[in-house]
């Protein structure tokens, strides 16, 4: 979301804050879930609501699949009912129960049975904003997809399907109740703050339980993500306020110097031999393994009986996710402190640029082209992902000065003093010797410098000391784009 639309001349920069919530009283705690759960709801309608209609338009052209197509017309096929827009209309249409023929033939299909004897005009009680908001996020799970289907027809693949559901991968899913992420809503514009307390369409205002630190207090609020954690019986409210931060606030980052970061999957090492420890969740780990096992038999005995889960296995499932909150938060945690660090340490930082994505999805291979070693690579890109190397990425991209990324080809083989490049450098994982001059240093330490070497043509380049400096391709700091909390930022794996 960018300012363009305001007229106030003061650059500003988005930054978000948590916060717990507390209700006045139970009403508005009532009125929150259901928020939430309106959304979950009007999710799964959409869903099925777009899932008929691709099946309707798709018999009455009399073609079997979309690749059935000449390529030149596809991208005409791409369902316009699947934008937003179109969405917002037929909610609000849904919304003010004036069903048109459209949606009267979607109720009495399969798919749009189970809407067929609800009435829906409890979607009435709740704020329309919040609610129908949702289907920007569906829209921009459509075109997710859309993306990964493009890329797997452009390598000659299909996208494999889903046993859960049959659709293809990457295709947005159902949700659930208890869902692998925490329900939730945003209030996606016009968000009203005074000290304190935020108001809350047809709520009413809400106090906001603030920690020590609350930098951005006073800034112009722009969108606030409401989210529940905790279990059903014992609900968390947080509320994330993303705020237009005036620039001059933010904490200017360090004038000069130059960092090169080497990261590996436990730890990240900078050029100047300090080293960034990730955190260690051993324990945690263990314990989210014991719980996974628990709530799969729970899950079992639910599905032997034919009866709902238990009342211990969803304490169970409810366990499981708030270790998992524990362990994104401390890696959320580093990660801010390690960007922190290096953002005060150097004013350009040179990392790797590891495509962190190919990084993970290459180990499997195809069914033509099978990965080599697969358990092992699929093992280790498991830390990789777990040494969160995009978070850190992320949070340097707007701490720093400038950040610079590089091709890592042979950093870990090159030696930083003489520049000879070979395998036998490689004395063991943790110590680097050149077979050329003697030079001996931390194996690490030594990737960091030559990131570093790397990287500085660039950062000269950008400081104004290269034509397109000039041209001021670099000379604005680029912003971070604002990222809803929960909502994934590329399509969720397998
Ligand atoms: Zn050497």
């Amino acid at each position: 979301m960018s300012d363009s639309h305001s007229t106030h001349p003061i650059p500003t920069a988005i930054r978000s804050e948590r916060y717990r919530v507390r209700f006045d009283s139970r009403r508005q705690a009532e009125l929150c879930a259901q928020t939430a759960g309106a959304n979950r709801f009007v999710w799964n309608l959409f869903l099925a609501y777009n899932d008929w209609r691709y099946r309707v338009a798709r018999k009455a052209r009399g073609y079997g699949r979309w690749t059935d197509f000449p390529e030149a017309q596809r991208p005409l096929l791409v369902d316009p009912g699947r934008t937003w827009q179109t969405m917002y209309k037929r909610f609000a249409m849904i919304r003010s129960g004036r069903y048109d023929r459209e949606f009267q033939a979607f109720l009495a299909s399969p798919e749009g049975a189970v809407y067929a004897d609800q009435d829906l005009s409890w979607l009435r009680d709740l704020p329309s904003g919040p609610v129908r908001h949702v289907l920007k996020y569906l829209d921009a799970a459509y075109q997710r997809f859309h993306r990964a289907h493009a890329e797997a027809k452009a390598e000659g693949r299909f996208l494999p399907r889903r046993k859960s559901d049959g659709k293809p991968q990457y295709f947005p899913r159902r949700k659930g109740r208890q869902g692998r992420k925490p329900d939730g809503f945003t209030i996606p514009d016009h968000v009203r703050m005074d000290g304190d307390w935020l108001y809350l369409p047809r709520m009413g205002w809400v106090r906001l339980d603030r920690g020590r630190n609350f930098p951005y207090r006073g800034c112009a609020p722009k969108t606030v993500r409401l989210l529940k954690e905790g279990t059903d019986r014992h609900p968390k409210w947080y509320a994330t306020v993303a705020y237009a931060v005036p620039t001059a606030r933010l904490k200017p980052t360090a004038g000069d110097g130059e960092l090169g970061v080497d990261r590996n999957v436990r730890q990240a090492t900078d050029s100047e031999g300090v080293v960034y420890e990730q955190p260690d969740t051993t324990n945690l780990d263990a314990n989210i393994k014991r719980k996974q096992r628990k709530a799969a038999k729970a899950r079992e005995r639910s599905r032997q009986s034919g009866q709902p889960m238990s009342n211990r296995g969803r304490r169970i499932c409810g366990q499981l996710r708030k270790l998992h909150r524990k362990k994104r938060r401390r890696r959320e945690n580093a990660a801010h402190q390690h960007s922190r660090q290096m953002a005060d340490t150097a004013h350009a930082v040179v990392v790797e640029d590891l495509n962190v994505q190919a990084m993970t999805q290459s180990a499997k291979g195809t069914v033509e082209k099978p990965g080599t070693n697969v358990k092992a690579k699929s093992g280790l890109n498991r830390e990789i992902l777990a040494s969160g190397w995009g978070r850190l990425e992320r949070h340097l991209d707007y701490k720093a000065g400038l950040v610079v990324k590089v091709d890592p080809a042979y950093t870990s083989q090159t030696c930083a003093v003489c520049g000879h490049v070979g395998q036998a450098n490689r004395k063991t994982q943790a110590t680097f010797k050149c077979t050329a001059c003697g030079h001996t240093a931390n194996a690490d330490r030594n990737a960091a410098i030559n990131i570093l070497d790397r990287g500085r043509p660039l950062i000269r380049q950008a400081r104004g000391e290269g034509a397109s400096a000039r041209r001021g391709a670099f000379g604005i700091k680029p912003t971070p784009m604002i990222r809803e909390p929960d909502m994934p930022t590329s399509p969720p794996g397998p």
